[in-house]
């Protein structure tokens, strides 16, 4: 059997818990075609970590799309060093490929410099107006510019040449946010009496709602202007082009182009088939994993915390699909985002009843890699990176935490993982026996999460407050 894995990859939130929605839309979409028999989400602040998320890719065949809408800090250097690429730089339009542990790893540029985003930009222009000409109708390509994390620029100028070219419009303009020429200069050198303005922006946000409006002039609702005050042209401002749905397309166009048409494909991974199959067997003599229950129930399964264990099913809320517990367990009972889903905070009054490969991905989503790190540490195979490592490998704004002392550390430590399932295998601290074996809380950490280390980079700034959360 050929199988292919695709992964997209998003930059998440350690506090919000509406960063990862996006790639996880995207992702449904994809899974939807049926053209890759998995695709998996991956986050650089959460589960499953760009640390982990190859370990959770069910073949050896693996193509990696960064969800983001320009090259930059992230793509170039966060994203391909903490999965382990061995590359840093301006990826090259072919993607990077290598061989890391039996798997073939192909990283795209991001879905945003992709050309047919030319295509994406048309059809965000076509919904506010339908019946744009060249006779009368400007369109307005509306950059962010360089930022520190990204640079943008020369895309939008691409999409904007491209776009004149074709024809389409009377006249075609690339303008920006935060760099020449700007946003607000467009009264200036736009002429024709109908403005089409596209956001090249990834999402909806402070900037498509508020700044851009602004700084444009412009009055009336969000998704109404109609009118602005500089004369008598009519604006009609569409929405981001980083959230239209033929986004999917483009993800498919890269994936197809780094993997080859219908690509070769890969195996079925081994040691994570293993994992997979040394889980199941406890499923099905019922297993505790962390705080959840797993239960064999006349062919299906069903999951729920344990500490609902015994409560009657009609007072718990029924869930059916790896999705619906994915969205429930992504938030606490408080509605607290949780970014590191082996703290002990699993939300109750929940129960899933699943099949065999639904418990698998359900799984996948309760405890992003447990299953395959814990399987790995019981194998002897599972190598701790001890804090200096973690901490030499940071960069930007957490370069800082090489500062923090020993005790610094610790003191993080002390406070963030006593809430955490994990035993900090990367501070010393030894697993004898693990959820494998019958001790529900015996679960690794190789590594300090990204929210430990932000953390820390609080306590080497003098921000974190004394204990708690
Ligand atoms: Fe849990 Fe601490 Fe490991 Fe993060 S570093 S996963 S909080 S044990």
């Amino acid at each position: 059997v050929r199988m292919r894995s695709l992964v997209l990859i998003g930059h998440g939130s350690h506090l919000n818990g509406e960063s990862a929605v996006a790639v996880y839309r995207y992702a449904e979409l994809i899974r939807q075609r049926g053209l890759f028999d998995e695709v998996i989400e991956g986050y650089w602040k959460e589960e499953p970590s760009l640390r982990q998320v190859l370990k959770t890719t069910a073949s050896t065949d693996v193509t990696v799309i960064p969800m983001f809408i320009s090259e930059g800090y992230f793509t170039e250097t966060v994203i391909p060093r903490e999965m382990g690429l061995g590359h840093q730089g301006p990826v090259p339009p072919e993607g990077v490929a290598r061989v890391i542990g039996g798997r073939t790893v192909r990283y795209t540029l991001p879905y945003g410099v992709h050309p047919s985003m030319t295509d994406v930009i048309l059809a965000r222009a076509r919904e506010v107006l339908p019946d744009a000409n060249p006779e009368d109708t400007a369109l307005i390509v509306l950059g962010h510019g360089t930022t520190r994390n990204e640079n943008s620029n020369r895309i939008v100028y691409q999409n904007a040449d491209r776009i004149r070219e074709s024809g389409q419009f009377a006249e075609v303009q690339a303008l920006f946010l935060d760099e020449d020429p700007k946003v607000g200069t467009w009264p200036e050198t736009v002429r024709s009496p109908r403005v089409v303005v596209v956001p090249f922006f990834a999402s909806e946000g402070w900037h498509t709602l508020e700044t851009i409006p602004e700084d444009m002039g412009l009055t009336g609702t969000v998704t109404d202007f109609t009118e602005n005050p500089h004369g008598h042209q009519q604006v009609f401002y569409a929405r981001p082009v980083g959230t239209h749905a033929a986004v999917a397309d483009v993800i498919l166009h890269l994936a197809e182009e780094a993997s080859g048409a219908g690509g070769p494909g890969g195996d079925t991974e081994r040691g994570h088939e293993a994992a997979w199959q040394a889980f199941l067997k406890g499923a099905r003599a019922g297993l505790r994993v962390g705080e959840v229950l797993v239960t064999p129930e006349l062919g299906v399964f069903e999951l729920r915390n344990a500490l609902d264990e015994g409560r009657p099913g009609a007072d718990l809320t029924t869930l059916v699909t790896p999705e619906g517990v994915r969205d429930q367990v992504r938030f606490t009972d408080g509605g607290e985002h949780r970014p590191v889903h082996t703290l002990r905070n699993l939300p109750r009054g929940w129960r899933a009843v699943l099949s065999e490969a639904d418990l698998r991905r359900a799984m996948h989503y309760v405890y992003p890699a447990v299953i395959e790190e814990t399987y790995a540490h019981d194998c002897h195979a599972l190598r701790p990176t001890p804090w200096a490592t973690t901490a030499r490998r940071q960069t930007g704004i957490y370069a800082k935490v090489q500062k923090a002392t020993p005790a610094q550390v610790e003191h993080v430590a002390q406070d963030v993982c006593t809430g955490c399932l994990r035993t900090r295998l990367w501070a010393g601290h030894k697993l004898t026996q693990s959820f494998l074996n019958g001790v529900p809380g015996g679960i690794p950490c190789a590594e300090a999460c990204t929210f430990v280390v932000a953390e820390v980079r609080e306590e080497v700034s003098g921000k974190r407050g004394g204990g708690g959360h």
